[in-house]
Parts: structure tokens; sequence; C-alpha cells
């Protein structure tokens, strides 16, 4: 099986109907494909009547052709941060750091998917080494976070060498790595390139993954590795409307992820990415969604519900539904809150 990255080749896998092409080659055109052939392995596997998690993330849909008013093309606001090319500086104590403009897989909700995918290019040397001198010449730089593309999709090696380049830079304490690649092509995770991370300073991977049926044996086992390497691993995971927009979905996933030593991290509202309004959920539904996880699940799957505000303001956490209001106690000078349950049951609070 080869990776499969045009619509004839969907067609020839049975993945998508022939009176459907037409419309598909548009979207293609567009925004680039890409179904390495563990996914392909995982969709055939897929029954009708579930939620079709995997089908639904990777295979183009003539939706996309649907651009709402509110979307854009670089719905974080990047740009306005690139402070050279590869290097989005828009924190005082972090930066971006985008070596690769490929994925192994390109999703169908991807926020930069105006980027990804569009030629097979990686910064050169000399791009790099802009790179680098300007993370060195920013000391309050505590961490660098290599995202994309997908930096493990490059080859160790090339991996090794960057990653030790800036384990030479004094003020960044912490690299953190975001990537699909241990639940997408699982077999990229070697003994070679668990010891390409290894490096003096903090590493962390933060894993993609949206939906508990991802984590097929495979998937364990290349998490495994990461984390008896001794590099903590958290996630992230895109809130996406009919793949985990339910308690049990979410919670699944996030049980999932705990069970294989990966702490939730991140739960993003779905981006005002083009062409990917069937996928966002409302920011109310997540918030009630983020209540049905607490209390139901341990605290170690609770992950922070976050909207990245359009045009490059960052990230705020969003999941804050108000478990307490200020009550008047008249004549107490004792400070007083009514206080919610996560039943739904209220209580007074005094301090
Ligand atoms: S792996 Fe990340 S960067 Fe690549 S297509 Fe998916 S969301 Fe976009």
């Amino acid at each position: 099986m080869t990776t499969i990255r045009t619509t004839a080749q969907l067609l020839e896998a049975g993945m998508i109907e022939p009176e459907k092409i037409k419309k598909l080659e548009e979207v293609t055109k567009k925004f680039a494909v890409s179904l390495t052939p563990q996914l392909t392995e995982l969709i055939n596997l897929e029954v009708t009547g579930t939620s079709m998690a995997i089908r639904k993330q990777f295979l183009p849909d003539e939706q996309e052709l649907i651009v709402n008013a509110a979307e854009l093309k670089d719905p974080i606001g990047d740009t306005v941060f690139e402070g050279v090319k590869g290097v989005v500086h828009r924190y005082p104590d972090r930066c971006l750091l985008m070596p690769i403009n490929t994925c192994p897989v390109y999703c169908r909700f991807c926020f930069r998917r105006e980027k990804v995918g569009k030629n097979d290019s990686a910064l050169t040397k000399e791009e790099l080494e802009r790179a680098f001198s300007y993370i060195e010449s920013q000391p309050k730089i505590w961490e660098v976070i290599l995202t994309g593309g997908d930096p493990l999709f490059l080859k160790p090696k090339k991996l090794n060498e960057l990653l030790n380049r800036l384990d030479r830079i004094p003020h960044v304490e912490v690299v953190r790595i975001h990537t699909r690649v241990p639940a997408v092509d699982s077999a990229r995770i070697t003994e070679e390139m668990i010891n390409a991370l290894k490096i003096n300073k903090a590493l962390y991977v933060a894993l993609h993954a949206n939906h508990a049926s991802e984590f097929t044996e495979p998937v364990r086992a290349a998490c495994a590795k990461i984390v008896n390497a001794g590099i903590p691993m958290i996630s992230q995971t895109v809130l996406l409307k009919g793949i985990n927009d339910t308690p049990e979905a979410l919670g699944d996933l996030m049980r999932t992820l705990v069970k294989n030593r990966i702490k939730p991290y991140y739960l993003h509202h779905a981006d005002l990415a083009e062409g990917t309004s069937h996928f966002r959920t409302t920011l109310e539904e997540g918030r009630h969604l983020m209540k049905s996880l607490w209390g139901n699940y341990s605290g170690l799957c609770q992950p922070t519900y976050v909207l990245d505000i359009p045009g490059g303001h960052g990230k705020v956490p969003v999941s804050c539904h108000q478990y307490f209001s200020a009550e008047e106690v008249s004549g107490s000078a004792a400070e007083s809150y009514r206080v919610e349950d996560y039943q739904g049951k209220f209580h007074s609070y005094k301090a």
C-alpha cells in the first residue's frame, strides 16, 4: 500500500464515489490530500453507523468548497507575528519554529491549510540559520515549539541537528514538538527517531489526536516508545462536529490519552479556516462538553478548552463555566459565594 495523494487514487481505493470526483478535484486543487497506508487501513475498518471519525478527518469533502464570510486564510494570524521566515513570535516567552511545510496526512480542518502541503518545502539551511539567530537574539524566549507542517516528518538526523542547535541556546530551556506522526505513521517512531529526540533540555511531545479510535496497537506502541524514553507526552485535540462533540466521545478520548500516559493539554475550538464550517461547534456547545467532563471524568482527563482569537491575538481559555458567584450577606463581613457542584446543585461557601 502506498500513500494516497490524488482523487484518482481515492477512487481506485473505493474511498470516494465516481459521481463526486469533479467536485472533489476542486477541493484537492485548493487543499492537499494525503493518507498514509496506516490510515487507509483504519478507514477500511470503519463500520457504517459509527462516527466514521477517521474518514471524516482525512477524506476530502465537497463541503470544503463552502467558504463562510467569517473564515480566513490565516485564521490565527501567524503572519502578523512572523519574526523571520519560519518563526512566529506571538508571546514573550515562547515562539513557534516551523522547519517544514509538509505532513504525512492533511487534516480537513487544518488551521494552516492554506500553507501546508502546497509544496514540499522545508526551510533551507540559510533560512534555518536565520531562524536560530533570531531566537538567539531574543533572550526572553524560554520555550521553542516545533510545529509546521509535522516536525517528526523530518529525517531523524536532520531533526537531531536542529534540536541540538536549539539545545545550545542558553535561554531556551524547553522544546516542544507538535505532531501527528505517532498516530498516523507509527513506523516512523524508530529507535533512531527516539535517539534523535534526546537532548539535554526538557523536551515534550504534543500528540494531535481527535478520537479514541485512532489509538490502534501500533499507535499505542509508538507512544509507549516515546514515554519509555523519558519524554513526557501531552495532547492537543480539535473539537469537531460529528467526530468528538459528545460527552462520551470526548471523555473516551481523554481517558484513552491518559491510559497511554499522555496528559490532555489543549482542546481547541475549531479555527475559522476556510471551508471548515461543517466541523465547527458553537462555543456554547464546547463549554457544555467541558462541563460534562468535569466531575464525571478524572482530573487527569481535563484539557483546557481554548479559542485562538482570530487576527493573531493569541489563545484564551474559554472553558470556564461559572461555578461560583458572589452572594450578598447583609450585616456580615465574611465573603460569601454561591458555588455549583458538578451535578448542578448549589451550595454556600463563606470565607
Ligand atoms: S497534522 Fe497539523 S499541520 Fe498537518 S494538516 Fe493536520 S492539523 Fe494541519
